[in-house]
């Protein structure tokens, strides 16, 4: 069967490698389609999380960790699963291949969809559970104000369930007019290219600027912000534009680079700080309704799709925010 494997920085190449076998409590999926997420840039682009975000088999690592499909063959003591069914998996790695075996301890990590929900929106779910549990760390309040940095699928997701269960004021900052266009269509109430004017600067201009005792730098009047960008100066935004007593800082992102601050602003703030990886299986449940209840607005976050064959051009789009929101493979 074909799979996409990692041969090095900047290096997906398909390769032909023995259509895998489920076990007697396992399962087989036949892929349908696979999401390229932000880990797996990471890996992509600096060979970081390699280990994490592959499944080695034989001498390749197969990437892919966002993917749905079919079940064609089920292990003779499974009871939990049938042959047609269709279901999301999240957690398992080797999705971008045509096939996936799912040993027995993994089957809970999948999960059955909805008859009128397709692979391709569905490909969307497990970047939907990280905000999910990002979101229940700290709901916003109605007459809250949340800042989100980044407007790729983390920040996107986290955006679509505040919209959708809150009437909080939320403001979102990227870079990328395509992301940032997006985030409006999914009901961001402000959206600030941070390349065009001083993010920091805007965001207490909306939320107030406050008083911090000891400190020559004022503080923004936001209640929640969120950093899904990962990088040394957006975790330093997060912490500059959260307002003083009660703020809450939810950090959301893998970062490449360390960030040098001064740890009295979380003394003297009185800051809250959440680390948000991962997800629960509640967390998971709830993603999958929230996308089954309007597909349409979750495929928002579609950019491309394309084949299997075309992976290579998948990950370079991908890196490219100007470009990008999500790109998802295909395997039809
Ligand atoms: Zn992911």
């Amino acid at each position: 069967m074909k799979a996409a494997a990692c041969m090095g920085i900047k290096n997906i190449k398909l390769v032909d490698i023995d259509k895998p076998e489920p076990k007697d409590d396992g399962v087989l999926i036949e892929v349908k389609a696979c999401g390229i997420c932000g880990s797996d840039l990471h890996v992509y682009n600096s060979d970081l999380l390699t280990e994490d975000s592959t499944k080695t088999i034989g001498d390749h690592r197969i990437i892919g960790h966002e993917f749905c499909g079919e079940i064609v063959e089920t292990g003779k003591n499974v009871t939990s699963f049938r042959v047609g069914d269709r279901v999301a998996s999240v957690h398992n790695k080797g999705g971008m291949a045509e096939y996936v075996e799912i040993p027995g301890d993994r089957l809970k990590s999948l999960y059955k969809l909805p008859e009128d929900l397709s692979y391709i929106t569905a490909a969307t779910l497990e970047p939907l559970c990280n905000p999910m549990h990002s979101y229940h760390l700290r709901e916003p309040k109605n007459d809250e104000t949340v800042a989100i940095f980044g407007s790729g699928a983390i920040g996107l997701g986290y955006l679509q369930i505040v919209k959708s269960y809150t009437n909080a004021k939320t403001i979102i900052v990227d870079v990328s007019n395509l992301r940032l266009n997006i985030a409006q269509k999914f009901g961001a109430d402000i959206a600030i290219n941070a390349r065009d004017e001083d993010a920091v600067k805007k965001i207490k201009e909306i939320s107030g600027e406050h008083y911090v005792r000891y400190q020559d730098r004022t503080a923004g009047g936001c209640d929640i912000a969120i950093d899904c960008a990962g990088l040394a100066l957006t975790f330093i935004q997060t912490m500059e534009v959260l307002k003083p007593e009660g703020g809450t800082a939810i950090i959301a992102s893998v970062y490449e680079e360390h960030a040098s601050i001064d740890p009295n602003i979380v003394m003297l703030k009185y800051l809250s700080m959440y680390g948000s990886m991962g997800y629960y299986p509640n967390e998971t449940e709830e993603a999958l309704t929230l996308i089954a209840r309007d597909p349409e607005k979750r495929n928002l976050l579609i950019s491309h799709m394309l084949p299997l064959s075309n992976v290579a051009e998948g990950f370079a789009l991908q890196s490219d925010p100007e470009r990008s929101v999500k790109v998802i493979i295909t395997m039809e």
